[in-house]
């Protein structure tokens, strides 16, 4: 991976990939990570510029809606003179930056104005969507040789740098920018000489959750697109081995694919979620109900991480409980020795999970991951006399301390941190409800649940035909409380266990449409 940590002047013209945010390239990111300034276009996904420093400038010259289109001499001014200025410019484009993305031109002017550029390759969208639709570019047995046009040109115009008798003859053909021309594309290609029964994919969203794609023939490929209002970005596929797909097509198959799933759960804690829904082809819409602050008053904790020696159990009821009693220590100066011998309970794996990364172990866990089985496994832990230190929310039931001190413990709480309810939601989840893109909303905890309809209740919107995920029996009550049933809850009471819960759902009704 490149570095660069100087203050010479320095353009990078970077490919973004087609969009999926997994298709950026481990060198994009790190350039990003760097750049003083970044000239970016309408992407695919905003989410890239996510890690770029706090100072650095952003730059939009695409086209779109409510923006001047900035010319691409113009462009070509504002990347030179901004890297003239001494600066690490970073010039993202959609795709690859030479593939009809004028890198080349960018680099010319750079060259010109004697500055040092990089060009960092992107995964173009022609490979990207032959890869996602299941359609091998070029297959030993179809297709020897594919090529890339630029559809952007109106074929039936005369001065049309396009060869369309020798496109004619080649094996896969696949056009960018095609879809305002189709008609003329299909037309030109059938009268140089192209079979017009050959099949064409018309692949609109490449990558992304929303991909769709549509078959058809040359013949029949302006009607199929017309009628399925495929509309850019799409990239128009021509030849033999489109027939693939019947066998290849994965990503559309995938079990929750074209699905808008919510994860209301922490912007900190959503990746775990949103990752193996997004692998199994979910639309995830990150909605984050809960911010974790640290507590209003810390004297709790301080007074029992003085004694902890005295305690005989360290009960932690989740990740954030971990982390809030880390960080604390950490500000006090303690490390982990100076938790001694006292024994760790943890109320599941991703609490386990979280001590483990801070070289903790728990000692113990209960079979089921609730604060109740949790309460029942430490009974039998805790003869008279012993203490125990919980160390969690500032709100948190009674059942967990009230089961302890009925085992025998003298039990100290101590608020480890403290959640609270954002404002609003963001805007694309509004966006997302408002529209019924969304289909489920997955619920880890009561707390995300409660926030989730109080915030629901203030926009306004309606929940009617959204499918509710619940993780627990604890979720499960909050939302029955409220009015609502769930439409399944997690056998196991784990994020997989919650994501499986949604799979069997999904798989069930596709076997027995209601
Ligand atoms: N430099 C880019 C292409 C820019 S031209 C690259 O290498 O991919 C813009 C065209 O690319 C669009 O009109 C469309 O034809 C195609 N395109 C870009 N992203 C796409 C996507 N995710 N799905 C389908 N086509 C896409």
């Amino acid at each position: 991976m490149t570095t660069h940590k100087t203050d010479k002047p320095l353009a990078v013209l970077v490919g973004a990939g087609p969009g999926d945010p997994g298709l950026i390239t481990a060198d994009a990111l790190n350039w990003l990570a760097q750049a003083d300034a970044v000239l970016y276009d309408r992407l695919a996904n905003p989410s890239f510029l996510a890690g770029c420093r706090s100072g650095a400038e952003l730059i939009y010259v695409g086209k779109g809606p409510g923006a001047h289109a900035m010319t691409q001499e113009q462009i070509n001014e504002l990347l030179v003179k901004k890297t003239g200025e001494g600066k690490l410019v970073v010039r993202l484009k959609g795709g690859d930056p030479l593939i009809f993305g004028r890198g080349g031109e960018e680099a010319d002017a750079l060259v010109d104005a004697g500055l040092p550029f990089r060009i960092v390759p992107g995964v173009t969208a022609a490979i990207a969507a032959g890869a996602c639709a299941g359609i091998p570019l070029t297959d030993r047995r179809l297709a020897s040789t594919v090529t890339f046009i630029t559809g952007h040109e109106d074929p039936t115009k005369d001065e049309s740098a396009i060869n369309y008798e020798a496109l004619a003859r080649l094996d896969t053909l696949v056009f960018y920018m095609g879809v305002g021309n189709l008609p003329a594309i299909a037309g030109r290609l059938i009268s140089s000489g192209r079979s017009a029964d050959t099949p064409v994919a018309l692949v609109q969203n490449a990558t992304l959750p929303n991909q769709r794609t549509v078959v058809a023939t040359l013949a029949t490929a302006a009607e199929a697109a017309e009628a399925n209002k495929v509309r850019p970005p799409a990239l128009l596929i021509v030849g033999n081995v489109v027939r693939l797909r019947q066998k290849l097509a994965w990503k559309e198959n995938l079990p929750l694919f074209g699905r808008g799933v919510l994860v209301t759960r922490t912007r900190e804690q959503a990746s775990k979620l949103t990752d193996h829904l997004t692998a199994c082809g979910a639309n995830v819409i990150e909605c984050p109900t809960i911010e974790v602050h640290p507590p209003a008053d810390f004297s709790g904790l301080d007074k029992a991480l003085a004694e902890i020696k005295s305690f005989d159990w360290l009960v932690l009821t989740s990740p954030n409980g971990v982390g809030g009693l880390l960080a604390r220590m950490k500000h006090l100066g303690l490390d982990g020795r100076n938790l001694g011998a006292v024994r760790i309970a943890a109320v599941g794996p991703a609490t386990a999970d979280a001590l483990n990364e801070n070289f903790l172990h728990a000692d113990l866990m209960p079979e089921t991951f609730t604060t109740q089985a949790l309460g029942k496994a430490l009974a039998g832990q805790v003869p008279k006399g012993s203490k125990v230190l919980l160390a969690r929310a500032d709100i948190a039931t009674n059942e967990l301390p009230d089961s302890l001190r009925l085992a025998g413990a003298e039990v100290v709480e101590a608020v480890a941190y403290r959640t609270v309810r954002p404002a609003g939601l963001p805007e694309d989840a509004l966006r997302a409800l408002s529209a019924g893109k969304a289909d489920w909303v997955t619920f880890t905890s009561s707390s995300t649940a409660e926030n989730f309809l109080a915030l629901v209740k203030d926009a306004g919107v309606d929940l009617a035909g959204l499918k509710l995920a619940s993780i627990g029996p604890v979720t499960t009550e909050t939302l029955v409380a409220a009015g609502l049933k769930p439409t399944v809850e997690a056998r196991k009471h784990t994020i997989p266990g919650l994501v499986r819960a949604i799979l069997e759902s999904v798989a069930g009704s596709r076997r027995s449409p209601a």
